[in-house]
Formats: C-alpha cells, structure tokens, sequence
C-alpha cells in the first residue's frame, strides 16, 4: 500500500508552537472516527492564516480531543483571487460546483440567484463544510469562502462600488443552443482560449467567472452582461454543458491561463 499523508485538520483557533487545542465534539467525532486518529497519532492542522503545523493527538475521548501543535511545516499562501459566482442547482450539483470549485483553487465562491434560478435558497453552513472538507483533501491552506448569495441585478448595479478593479468573465452559452457555430454576428461568444489568452497581455486584475443556471441567462440578463464594461463573455465550446461542468471547466480554463497553475 502506498504511503498515506498525514491527516489534515482545519481549525479556527490560533497555531502556535507548543500549544494545546481542545477540539470541540463534532471536529473530535471527525478526527476519531472518520480519521481514526488515537492517542500519540500525528495530524497535520491549518486555519487559512498561520499556515501548517504538524500536531499530536494527546488525548482522546468520546466528548473531546486534545491536539498538542508542535512546529510548522508550511507558511501561508493564499488561492489567487478568484470569485466563482453561479447560480444554485438542485443540491447534489451544487454540492459538486462548490466541491470542484474549492479543489481547483477559488478564492471566494458566491450563490447568485438569476431570474432562471430554480433554487431559490441555499445553506451556507453547509456549504461551507463542503469547501472546508474539500480545503482539507487538496491540500490547500486556505479556506473558500462562501459569501454571501446575491440577485444577479443587484451584483451588477454596484459591481464597481462593491468589486473595485475586479473584471467579470461569464460563460456564454450560444444563443442558438447546442451546435450554434462560433460567430459573433450569430450572437455565440468567443472561445475561451482566445479570450484568456487576450486576457494575459493586459494588465493583471481581480476575477470572478459567472455561470449561469440550468435555464441559462434570461436575454435582458445576457444583454446587460454583455454591454457592462467590466465583463468579458467567454463561450466554453459546441456543446451545453451543465451548470457545474461549466464551472469546472472554466475555473480550470482561467487556473491554467491566468491563475496559478503556471
Ligand atoms: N441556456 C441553456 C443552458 C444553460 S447551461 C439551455 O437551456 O440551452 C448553464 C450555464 O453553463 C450557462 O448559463 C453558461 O454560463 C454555462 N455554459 C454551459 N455551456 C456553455 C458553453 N458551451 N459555453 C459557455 N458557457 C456555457
């Protein structure tokens, strides 16, 4: 059997050297049965800002664990500063975008309820784990953050107020559905490579990536997209493809091209 990595552990409280941590009982319940950490066993613990240290499980039992943290082993970095905006799914995909999307390295990932929306709310705490889960697995020292969900309309009214220098690139199916030749004049968007690459040569800025829901953009949606000038259309190819393929391929498409897979 190959040789596993030591077990990570996300925790809000401080690392130090030579501290002790008493976890509280969910986190407990996960480091024993879910990790099946004993007594003496080594786990290695970030929280998004000191991090990551090595720590040894020095006491265990069914209501608490006591974590001793010894020495550092990583400093901190941070995921580039990428938002992923999308509009919620049916729970299963939106456990899958939020999942995906915390793997392949976003900074901050935002429900945006558009007016083909069919979910019309969202659990944040439970999304929250899923990326703190997810933070955990790939190895990151960062935590996603989960913000606060948002009408589409009104992220666009104060875009500039609330984002700054961030730039908006939103996945643009072609209007004429599946198999809508790539043309502008047909109203289908630019190919991603194209776009990302263009988007190299100018000056480095914020991003955030939109996908839209199943239903895709209502037409007045896309046309105030296309017309803002801080949004960049994007078109991911031939084919339609779900909302949370869509953010997998196009997290993975900027990663590559302007993020930090290079
Ligand atoms: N309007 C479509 C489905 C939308 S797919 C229909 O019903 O025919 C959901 C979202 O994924 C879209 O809003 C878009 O943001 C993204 N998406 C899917 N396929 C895409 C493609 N080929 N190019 C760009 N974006 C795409």
């Amino acid at each position: 059997m190959a040789a596993m990595a030591t077990p990570r552990l996300y925790l809000a409280d401080a690392l130090l050297a030579d501290t002790q941590l008493t976890l509280p009982r969910e986190q407990a319940h996960y480091l024993l049965s879910v990790m099946r950490m004993r007594a003496g066993d080594d786990v290695r613990v970030f929280n998004g800002r000191d991090g990551e240290w090595r720590a040894r499980v020095e006491r265990a039992d069914k209501r608490e664990a006591v974590l001793c943290v010894h020495e550092q082993l990583r400093a901190q970095s941070g995921a580039p500063d990428l938002h992923v905006l999308f509009a919620p799914l049916k729970k299963t995909r939106t456990d899958f975008a939020v999942e995906k999307a915390s793997e392949l390295g976003a900074r901050v990932i935002r429900p945006v309820f558009t007016r083909f929306t069919q979910s019309e709310r969202v659990n944040a705490e439970r999304l929250q784990s899923l990326a703190r889960e997810a933070a955990e697995q790939c190895e990151r020292l960062d935590l996603p953050e989960i913000a606060e969900p948002v009408r589409l309309d009104a992220l666009l009214d104060q875009w500039t107020q609330r984002e700054g220098a961030r730039r908006l690139l939103f996945c643009d199916e072609a209007e004429g559905g599946a198999g809508t030749p790539w043309n502008a004049s047909n109203g289908a968007a630019s190919d991603a490579l194209g776009v990302l690459q263009a988007l190299r040569e100018t000056p480095a800025t914020p991003w955030a990536i939109l996908i839209g829901p199943e239903g895709g953009f209502h037409p007045d949606e896309r046309a105030r997209l296309r017309e803002a000038d801080f949004a960049v259309s994007m078109s991911l190819g031939p084919r339609i493809l779900r909302a949370d393929t869509a953010v997998v391929a196009a997290v993975s498409l900027w990663q590559a091209i302007l993020g930090d897979w290079r």
